[in-house]
């Protein structure tokens, strides 16, 4: 199998296993005050120092999560809660994931009042659009840095300039990014384990000092109160070795990537590329043919990992919302494949699954 499905989640780095394997019996609780407890405590304080370390942060506070989706959800729901009376827009963009957008709409039922920007046909967010609406009405600005289906960087800096002018709070979904890019001037910034090489099942949400979003669980007061419930020291350990060798291969993975995209530039040179050229990370490619039928390529070429777009929504036979978002009929949101590449995969991979997809998609397209 080649795998080229790097946004929807990466393979654990051998690194990283073996961090895991050698906490596997650390069995006490992080929280009790005996040895085994103090063992385990330990290869989590660990791992927070190493995450903390590849976000270059060194004040705020760390929070270890179930995932991504879960510090979105803590750091829009609870920052939307904490803020001030008057301040009840809740902002974002419409090419965000559905951690996000989903948990904004959901405010609207406290009260809140979702503001979803448009993108253009690059997916890029228009800036005098967002400064129209990022005011002293908003309690918060969200955008993710990298985007997971189409690559788009958002202009980050002058959008989180515009709200920290207003007032706004502002959060990162970093996910993407995170390892791979210089960390985003927010006030709040979500990460998760598997897009690094680490486990699935941990996150963590980054807080700038003084920023107290509201807990959306109750328990035993773990993690500073925000998120109680007893963490997996294995699953923090292999997080923190995973963001330690990210931030250390920054340079050649990007490297790496760099080169990948070339040659996928030249190997689906008669595709049309979605998203802005210019600004993305170059690890995803996401493309698309006249009349094509992804979802039949996908299943045509069974060696291949490659996606329709988001792992969420690929089930959902729904045509994806940033590909609508940034302009595609649904026509065209259909014929869209998503690569995605990074450390381990190799030349050879890239040209064999260029190879495969272009021969079945050039297949669709002659009489049976
Ligand atoms: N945000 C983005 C941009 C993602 O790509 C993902 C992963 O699917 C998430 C959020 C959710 O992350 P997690 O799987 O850790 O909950």
């Amino acid at each position: 199998m080649i795998y080229l499905d790097y946004q929807a989640t990466t393979a654990l780095a051998p690194e990283v296993a073996d961090a895991m394997a050698a906490t596997m019996d650390h069995y006490g609780n992080p929280n009790s005050a005996h040895r085994p407890g103090r063992i385990a405590a330990a290869d989590v304080e660990v791992a927070r120092g190493r995450v903390l370390d590849a976000l270059g942060r060194s004040e705020g506070r760390l929070i270890f999560t179930s995932g991504a989706t879960e510090a979105l959800n803590i750091a829009i729901t609870g920052g939307a809660r904490a803020a001030p009376a008057g301040r009840r827009r809740v902002v974002t963009l419409a090419t965000e994931h559905a951690a996000v957008l989903d948990t904004v709409l959901a405010l609207r039922h406290e009260g809140f009042e979702p503001v979803i920007l448009p993108v253009d046909a690059d997916g890029l967010v228009d800036l005098a659009i967002a400064e129209a609406a990022i005011d002293e009405r908003a309690a918060l600005l969200a955008v993710m840095q990298v985007n997971n289906e189409i690559g788009v960087i958002q202009p980050l800096d002058r959008l989180f300039a515009i709200a920290r002018a207003a007032g706004v709070l502002t959060l990162c979904d970093a996910v993407q990014g995170f390892g791979r890019l210089a960390t985003p001037q927010a006030d709040m910034i979500a990460i998760s384990a598997h897009k690094i090489h680490g486990p699935k099942g941990v996150g963590a949400l980054w807080l700038r000092g003084g920023i107290d979003p509201q807990p959306l669980l109750h328990g035993g007061g773990q993690e500073q109160g925000l998120r109680p419930g007893t963490l997996s020291p294995m699953l923090c350990a292999g997080f923190g070795v995973a963001a330690q060798l990210a931030a250390g291969q920054r340079h050649a993975d990007l490297a790496h990537v760099g080169a990948l995209w070339e040659q996928a530039s030249r190997l689906f040179a008669d595709w049309r590329i979605n998203g802005s050229r210019e600004e993305r990370y170059h690890g995803n490619l996401n493309i698309s043919r006249p009349g094509l039928d992804a979802a039949r390529l996908i299943s045509d070429v069974r060696t291949v990992a490659v996606s329709l777009g988001s792992a969420c929504a690929s089930g959902s036979g729904r045509p994806s919302h940033v590909l609508k978002a940034i302009g595609l009929s649904d026509g065209e949101a259909r014929g869209s494949v998503r690569i995605g590449f990074g450390r381990y995969t190799t030349a050879d991979e890239l040209e064999e699954a260029a190879t495969l997809l272009n021969k079945a998609a050039t297949a669709q397209g002659m009489p049976a």
